[in-house]
C-alpha cells in the first residue's frame, strides 16, 4: 500500500476526479429518472484495494463516506488516513467474525453488515467495553434470495440467529447498537430490478416495527440506479470510482 504522505500524482487524481464526476452524474440522472431529490441518496466510496492516498484524494474532492470490507485492510488504511488529517466517515460492509468485532470498532462509525443476533451481540459488548461512547450506526444486511452461504439476515425465516426478525430485534434493543437500516448485495443471476423491488418490499415491512430503520444501502458500480429507483438512500461505489480492482473479492 502506498504510504499517504506519498504525494499522489496528478494522473491519478485526475483519473479520480473523472471517475468521480461520471458516478455523481449517474446518480443525479438517476434521482431525477426515479422523481427523488439527489439530497436522498449519499455515495459511499468503497476503497477496498486501493491505497489510503486515493481515500485522502477523494475526500479532497468532497466524498464523506467511505466503505471498507476486510478489517486487516480497513484498520491500516485508516491510520494512514488519520495521519494524513482526513477524517471520513468509515462504514465496515464485509463480513465481520467475532475476533475481529474489537478492531473494528477501533475505526467504523457503520458496520452494514450484521446478519446474525450472535454478531450484534459480540458488537453491542465491544462498544460498552471500548468505552465508545455513543452506539454504533448498524446496518442489517439482507439476504434477497434466502442463500444464507453468501451472508444476510433471512426474511420470513423464524431461525432464532439469521431471521431477519430476531436480527433486527436485537440491534434495536442494544443500548450499544442504533438500528440505521438494512442493506443488500444483489445476488447473483437475479436481475437488478427484481432483487431492489424485493427488497424495497422487506424495507417496508421492517419499518412497521422498526420506523427509525430509515437507511437503505443498495446498489453498487452495475446496478446503482435500479437500487435508486427502489428507493436506497446509499449507493456503496467502488469500481466505477476507482477503476477495476486487480483481484475479484
Ligand atoms: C466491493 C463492494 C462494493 C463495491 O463494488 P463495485 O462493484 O466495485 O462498485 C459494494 N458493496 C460491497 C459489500 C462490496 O464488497
Amino acid at each position: 500500500m502506498t504510504d499517504s504522505r506519498t504525494p499522489q500524482t496528478t494522473d491519478r487524481r485526475v483519473e479520480i476526479a473523472a471517475g468521480l464526476a461520471r458516478v455523481r452524474s449517474r446518480i443525479a440522472d438517476a434521482c431525477a429518472a426515479a422523481g427523488r431529490n439527489r439530497a436522498e441518496v449519499t455515495m459511499i466510496a468503497v476503497t477496498k484495494t486501493y491505497p489510503a492516498a486515493d481515500v485522502v484524494t477523494l475526500v479532497g474532492l468532497g466524498v464523506t463516506d467511505v466503505g471498507e470490507n476486510r478489517d486487516q485492510e480497513a484498520a491500516a488504511k485508516a491510520e494512514q488516513v488519520a495521519a494524513a488529517g482526513v477524517v471520513p466517515r468509515w462504514h465496515f460492509v464485509g463480513r465481520l467474525q467475532r475476533n475481529k468485532v474489537r478492531s473494528v470498532l477501533r475505526y467504523a462509525d457503520v458496520v452494514q453488515s450484521v446478519d446474525s443476533v450472535r454478531l450484534a451481540s459480540a458488537l453491542d459488548s465491544g462498544v460498552t467495553s471500548v468505552g465508545r461512547g455513543r452506539p454504533l450506526d448498524v446496518l442489517v444486511q439482507v439476504s434477497i434470495d434466502g442463500d444464507v452461504a453468501r451472508g444476510g439476515a433471512v426474511p420470513d425465516s423464524t431461525d432464532l440467529d439469521v431471521g431477519l426478525g430476531p436480527v433486527t430485534e436485537a440491534v434495536a434493543g442494544a443500548g450499544g447498537l442504533r438500528l440505521a437500516g438494512l442493506m443488500a448485495v444483489a445476488p447473483l443471476g437475479w436481475e437488478p430490478e427484481r432483487a431492489f423491488a424485493r427488497l424495497a418490499t422487506v424495507a417496508a415491512q421492517v419499518r412497521m416495527d422498526h420506523p427509525q430503520a430509515t437507511e437503505l444501502s443498495a446498489g453498487m458500480s452495475g446496478d446503482l440506479e435500479a437500487a435508486i429507483g427502489h428507493g436506497a438512500t446509499h449507493v456503496r461505489v467502488g469500481s466505477a470510482l476507482l477503476g477495476k480492482r486487480p483481484t475479484l473479492r
